[in-house]
């Protein structure tokens, strides 16, 4: 199969590259976690495929396997920064606030989370 080149134009292709820093918390063969610029939660951190895709169901359409390692990750960066209850979110489109577009899970814990979000 064949991969997406990198984005040169894409914030989340040239932190997966080391061309921009991030406080990166893992790195793996198909994903990247780092911490978000503006936490929204004591623990917020993101965790991105390495390939480019705009989003989340694109990226599940060519890789779904990368998906599951996405969750995978979030899971075992969560535990080793201490939490065992986060949340898990893909913002997907400009109504739902998406403002990257590269695929990202985000991953909120460290304080207790309203239902439903705003
Ligand atoms: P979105 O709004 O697309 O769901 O999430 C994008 C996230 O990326 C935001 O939470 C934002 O704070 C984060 N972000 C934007 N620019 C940077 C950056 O340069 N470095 C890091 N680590 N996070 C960023
Ligand atoms: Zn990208």
């Amino acid at each position: 199969m064949t991969l997406p080149a990198p984005d040169p134009h894409c914030l989340f292709c040239r932190i997966v590259s080391g061309e921009i820093p991030a406080q990166v918390l893992a790195e793996g063969e198909t994903t990247v976690a780092f911490r978000d610029i503006e936490p929204q939660a004591p623990v917020h951190f993101l965790v991105v495929p390495r390939s480019h895709y705009p989003d989340a169901a694109s990226l599940g359409e060519a890789e779904p396997a990368t998906v599951a390692d996405l969750v995978a990750t979030a899971a075992q960066v969560a535990s080793a920064e201490g939490v065992d209850s986060y949340r898990l979110v893909f913002n997907t489109g400009a109504d739902a606030n998406q403002t990257v577009f590269h695929a990202h899970l985000h991953v909120l814990g460290g304080r207790s989370l309203t239902w439903p979000p705003g």
